[in-house]
């Protein structure tokens, strides 16, 4: 970076004063192949990213083909190191808000401002903020979330398979949740918890050889770094392996939103299949807009996204190259005088 300023003045990164063709905001699996995708298509991109990717409490990476078993920091460490070689700044902090700085008639313009106050400009905004998981609230639950408390048997279920499993009961999806998990293990236990399974769901349930555990939980028992089971409120303790539990996804889409982009009935922003908002110029990826993205969907969404850019910003090239030439060719017909 060459210069870094506390008022609106751009702060240049990469060398290129007069801005950026694409920032990316979030260095996730999404922002970084998207960034990976716009450096070798020799955009000029950089990226900012705050530094907490939604699975970074968890030991290992399940299900990425070549990244299988890999530690979730040592794979973003080894994306952020592929841009490096091709010169893209990876900037840690976060950015707070975001503008329009045209006039709404021309092509897009963007300045995007950190919390040290730092100021990007781009053409274009690809915004791979991800979510963030609202746990249920119970003791041990956040201290061993990602370990050995669980969201996704796909990611983690291997790991545990043929060990006893909770499924802890906090909302519409939890029945289902405790349907999937007979495939990784023949023991299983639900807790209903907050949620009432109706006579249907309970004889679903039992033909899948899970077993019902009623009444409140207390609180999840963790001893020497590990979960060691569940243990109901009246004190019953039932010892298991892990938890699965479903979190609320909470989409980290604020500045999406400020710049206008409207969310569908589903709550989601609204995006288009590459990733084009609502709003020209803001393009989307990852977990922000769609919650159920593993890692390499989201990956996938940005190379995805950062595709449709460079062709939307290779439109806006192409008019300003077709302006310049339509003048000279009039400059070059024009009657010259003596
Ligand atoms: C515990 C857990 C374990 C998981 N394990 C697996 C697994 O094994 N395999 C798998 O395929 N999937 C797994 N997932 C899902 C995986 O985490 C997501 O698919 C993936 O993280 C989505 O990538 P993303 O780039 O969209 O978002 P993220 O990885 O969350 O990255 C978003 C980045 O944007 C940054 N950011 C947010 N706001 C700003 C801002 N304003 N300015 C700058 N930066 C910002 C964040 O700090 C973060 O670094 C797991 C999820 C959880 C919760």
């Amino acid at each position: 970076m060459s210069e870094t300023n506390r008022d609106d003045r751009v702060t240049d990164v990469a060398g290129v004063p007069d801005g950026l063709d694409v920032l990316v905001v979030g260095g996730g699996a999404a922002g970084l192949n998207a960034a990976l995708m716009l450096a070798r298509a020799r955009r000029r991109v950089a990226v900012v990213d705050a530094g907490a990717p939604r699975n970074g409490s968890a030991t290992r990476v399940g299900g990425f083909l070549t990244r299988d078993g890999m530690s979730p920091a040592a794979l973003l460490a080894a994306g952020r190191e592929e841009l490096a070689g091709y010169g893209v700044p990876v900037l840690r902090g976060r950015v707070t808000g975001v503008e329009r700085t045209d006039d709404g008639g021309g092509p897009a313009r963007f300045r995007a401002r950190m919390a040290d106050g730092t100021v990007l400009a781009a053409r274009r905004l690809l915004v791979a903020t991800g979510l963030r998981d609202e746990l249920p609230d119970l003791p041990g639950v956040r201290e061993r979330w990602g370990r050995d408390v669980l969201h996704c048997p796909y990611c983690h279920g291997y790991e545990v398979r043929d060990q006893p499993l909770g499924v802890l009961g906090t909302g519409p999806h939890s029945v289902a949740q405790a349907l999937m998990l007979p495939q990784w293990s023949d023991d299983v236990v639900f807790f209903p918890h907050l949620v009432e399974p109706t006579a249907e769901e309970r004889e679903r349930l039992a033909a899948r050889g899970v077993r019902l555990m009623e009444g409140p939980v207390g609180r999840l028992a963790v001893a020497g770094g590990r979960l060691r089971g569940v243990e109901m409120a009246d004190g019953r303790a039932v010892p298991l392996r892990a938890v699965f539990v479903s979190p609320r996804p909470v989409p980290q889409d604020g500045l999406l939103t400020a710049l206008g982009c409207a969310r569908g009935d589903d709550g989601r922003i609204r995006a288009d299949a590459l990733g084009r908002t609502d709003v020209p110029g803001v393009w989307t990826a990852g977990n922000v807009a769609d919650p159920h993205g593993k890692l390499v969907n989201a990956a996938g969404a940005g190379a995805t996204a950062a595709v449709a850019v460079d062709r939307d910003l290779a439109e806006e090239d192409t008019a300003d190259a077709v302006r310049r030439y339509r003048a000279a060719a009039a400059t070059a017909a024009a009657p010259q005088i003596a």
